[in-house]
């Protein structure tokens, strides 16, 4: 496969590792390029902080956990500075968001989906679409609600890595997080109904024009869904 330049646009600090870190982790293992983009500045996101500090405080701080989380794929992430909770599909934010998608000029990019819990998920993904004529695939939604993938990237190997990477936002995560990670990214793994797959990442594409060869600039040797051509007499 040639070397692709993947974008992955995603709302808040620690969206990235949760959503994607594992596809992130192969493609660079594989030798792409890889750009991340934080949009939103994190300010209101609940977890475990100190209760004195103020809002630009929690900012410097959600950065630092996402430069530390990135630097697992040797990059350091592009951070957009828009307002938690102001991150809408406006002229101001589009201007912001297709700035930094003409700078990147992406082969692939990786975004929420529009069907995400938060409305910063959900903004940043449309602004995505209405800024990318690269392939955008949207990644799998908070604990898999109202998400059935297309396509799933084999991340047995990144998980471990996966799961660090998260790990390095400490400011934001609530007990059980290893637990949903871990269940989130089995149970899609399972469906891919291959014993030495244990972990996955699932994507939906968005289908536009000349979708079906989208699945071509996943990373290489991800799960293709078999063709099961099954005699009438052999079913069930
Ligand atoms: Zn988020």
């Amino acid at each position: 496969m040639r070397k692709l330049r993947i974008a992955a646009f995603m709302p808040h600090p620690d969206d990235m590792e949760g959503h994607v870190g594992g596809t992130l982790l192969k493609y660079v293992q594989q030798g792409h390029h890889v750009d991340v983009v934080v949009a939103a500045d994190g300010r209101r996101g609940r977890g475990i902080l100190p209760e004195d500090l103020t809002w630009q405080e929690i900012v410097a701080l959600r950065k630092e956990e996402a430069i530390r989380g990135a630097s697992y794929l040797g990059i350091t992430p592009t951070f957009l500075d828009i307002e938690d909770h102001r991150l809408v599909d406006d002229r101001e934010c589009y201007e912001t968001v297709i700035n930094e998608m003409e700078r990147i000029n992406p082969d692939v990019v990786f975004t929420t989906s529009p069907d995400d819990y938060h409305n910063d998920h959900r903004a940043i993904s449309r602004l995505v679409l209405n800024t990318s004529w690269a392939p955008v695939f949207f990644a799998d939604t908070k604990v898999s609600v109202n998400f059935i993938p297309d396509f799933y990237v084999d991340i047995t190997q990144q998980f471990e890595t996966k799961v660090k990477m998260l790990g390095e936002h400490v400011s934001q995560l609530k007990p059980g997080w290893e637990e949903i990670i871990h269940t989130v990214n089995r149970l899609r793994g399972m469906q891919c109904m291959k014993e030495e797959i244990k972990y996955a990442e699932g994507y939906k594409v968005f289908k536009r024009l000349s979708w079906v060869k989208a699945y071509e600039l996943l990373p290489e040797d991800s799960f293709e869904v078999n063709t099961q051509i099954v005699p009438t007499t052999e079913r069930n």
